[in-house]
């Protein structure tokens, strides 16, 4: 069982990114759980046609801790993968975390990693990584991480920030960074931008994702581009990340960056003047 976090940004692309990284893995014909860990609860919705389950927190809300069963929080979804959302709290009431925590501890409970599934993936909002958001590799559940992040300052400040993260739980633990995937936003340079960055901070580009409009188009489809267009390039491009995260053998303790550094960087490449 390889256990797996995805960590970056809001809204960067890393339920897009998982979603078809876990359809073209369960093609492949491994067993997959994915546990979407950000209270946007839309982690799995394209592997399971665009059907929004309910999360482990509301589940809790409404039958209370001590009658839940696993069939009501965990949902089989595209290529058989077993699909949760750990869900939060209401905006603005308690930790935004606390539904991670609360998730994985139930999901142990009620035996849902007796299966042993192939791949066990974590798509965590991560800007900074604090709280429950901290969980899934703080307490070593997943030893590998992986940073979705583009040519934009905001998302390489947030990627850089994860490291710090990654830093302080790896000296405790055997967690480590298995690379930088980047979610093309069509930066300047982005490509080249994203190398430095990656081997700068003692990783790699794991690979490349382009944007793509048949994203939107499978989306409308409540579908990955991997069931809507199998043939499609883009489908060709997750494969690619699929076959490079099976093959990584780089698992480093990241050296993050300083902000001035950063922002050297984002000049060096002509990104910012
Ligand atoms: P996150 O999970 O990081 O918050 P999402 O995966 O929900 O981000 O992505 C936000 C939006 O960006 C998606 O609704 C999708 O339409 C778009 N998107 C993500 N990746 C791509 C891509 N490679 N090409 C085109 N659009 C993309
Ligand atoms: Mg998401």
């Amino acid at each position: 069982m390889r256990q797996i976090a995805m960590y970056g940004k809001g809204g960067i692309g890393k339920s897009t990114t998982t979603q078809n990284l876990t359809a073209t893995l369960a093609d492949m014909g491994h067993s997959i759980m994915q546990i979407g860990c950000d209270p946007k609860a839309d982690s799995t919705r394209m592997l399971m046609g665009g059907v929004r389950q309910p999360t482990v927190l509301d589940t809790l809300r409404e039958v209370g801790a001590e009658n839940v069963e696993l069939d009501e929080i965990l949902h089989t979804g595209f290529g058989g993968i077993r699909c949760v959302e750990a869900g939060g709290p209401e905006p603005g009431v308690g930790c935004a975390g606390r539904g991670v925590i609360t998730a994985i501890k139930l999901l142990e409970a009620l035996g849902a990693y007796d299966e042993d599934p192939d791949f066990v993936f974590y798509d965590v909002l991560g800007d900074v990584v604090c709280g429950g958001f901290a969980m899934p590799m703080r307490e070593g559940y997943a030893k590998e991480i992986y940073i979705v992040a583009s040519g934009e300052m905001m998302a390489l400040y947030a990627a850089n920030n994860i490291c710090k993260g990654i830093v302080k739980f790896a000296e405790e633990g055997e967690i480590r960074l298995g690379g930088i995937i980047c979610n093309s936003r069509q930066v300047e340079n982005e490509r080249a931008l994203m190398e430095a960055f990656a081997e700068r901070i003692g990783s790699k580009l794991i690979h490349f994702v382009p944007r793509d409009n048949i994203v939107q188009q499978a989306e409308i489809r409540k579908k990955t581009v991997i069931e809507y267009d199998p043939t499609c390039a883009q489908a060709d491009e997750y494969r690619a990340l699929a076959r490079n995260i099976l093959e990584n053998d780089l698992f480093v303790i990241p050296e993050p960056i300083t902000m001035d550094e950063l922002e050297g960087m984002m000049t060096e490449f002509g990104v910012v003047d």
